[in-house]
């Protein structure tokens, strides 16, 4: 019997020392299990002076994460001791079942550790329906706060380190994003898009080795004065980006000669419906609106006649 309770205990709290499991009570939904810490006595969370001297004890109820489908919460007995250290400023205080709980806690550490590993998935409002799905209810904003709690990681200084803007809101707010370009993962993000900020950054890691950028005359500056040793390259998405642009206005220039090209089939038809004489309601005159309702008239004329074709054939059948 004993030594199916000691397996009980290292299946439950595999990773907690000095607890005994007192009872399990298994219901249609809930797991719920009585616990309680085996130690003599503690440590003051004031002085962390040892204390064995007992105030008085409650039950608290933390959730836990769930077993074989079931809820899971946890009954455990905390005990209340006295400080008799005279020069602690604390009388009595609580004791705490290291990596089980922590004061003012409704979650275990390893609920607390899964749901913040939810909301790293999913983020809030996700993270808060993946979480329903396993019996615990939680906000969006709950979520959002674990992760926000998790200690920020500390990645490897890159050595060919990506930097671009990014928006928290478009034409008005605008930060830099840094990457790692060989791993393909960001690294960090700074407030703002000023030189000083990327010169700074890029000053504390004397490690980078190339800065690949876009042609803003700020992060060319940022990079000339926090990392003179570094080689500056432009990126291939902006050059591939800037050759685009430059391939569409040119098109966009000569795309008189190429109308001719594509209305011809429908000339006729385009020629019965022109576009300026459908009653449109938007200005004529802009370039692009021009080309677009020129072409919305040629995808008619040729549904049209598509029709037309359709219908003479099975009447003809
Ligand atoms: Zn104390």
């Amino acid at each position: 019997m004993e030594e199916t309770v000691l397996r009980l205990e290292e299946l439950l709290f595999p990773s907690i020392a000095d607890i005994a499991v007192l009872s399990v009570d298994v219901n249609d939904e809930v797991v719920l299990i009585e616990a309680r810490c085996t130690m003599a006595g503690a440590d003051c969370v004031g002085c962390r002076g040892w204390s064995e001297r007992v105030h008085s004890s409650y039950p608290r109820f933390p959730a836990d994460v769930p077993i074989a489908g079931k809820r899971v919460r946890l009954c455990l007995r905390f005990r209340r001791f006295i400080c008799g250290n005279a020069l602690c400023e604390r009388r009595t205080f609580v004791e705490q079942m290291a990596g089980l709980t922590r004061r003012y806690g409704r979650w275990t550490e390893r609920l607390r550790s899964t749901l913040a590993a939810v909301g790293l998935a999913l983020a809030g409002r996700a993270g808060a329906r993946m979480a329903g799905v396993f019996g615990v209810a939680v906000s969006r904003r709950t979520v959002l706060r674990l992760v926000e709690a998790l200690p920020d990681p500390d990645p490897p200084v890159p050595r060919v380190v990506g930097v671009d803007e990014y928006a928290t809101r478009k034409g008005r707010f605008y930060g830099t994003v840094l990457v790692d370009v060989e791993t393909r993962r960001p690294v960090d993000l700074l407030p703002d898009r000023e030189a000083s900020s990327l010169a700074a950054w890029l000053a504390e890691r004397p490690g980078i080795e190339f800065v690949c950028r876009d042609r803003a005359p700020f992060f060319a500056e940022g990079a000339t004065v926090g990392a003179p040793q570094t080689v500056q390259v432009a990126d291939r998405w902006h050059l591939w980006h800037n050759l685009s642009e430059a391939a569409e206005r040119c098109v966009a220039q000569h795309r008189s000669c190429l109308g001719v090209l594509v209305r011809e089939p429908a000339e006729s038809a385009v020629v019965a419906s022109p576009p300026e004489t459908t009653g449109s309601p938007w200005p004529t005159g802009h370039r692009f609106a021009d080309r677009i309702r020129d072409r919305h008239a040629t995808v008619h004329t040729l549904l049209a006649q598509d029709t037309a074709d359709a219908r003479s054939a099975a009447s003809s059948t």
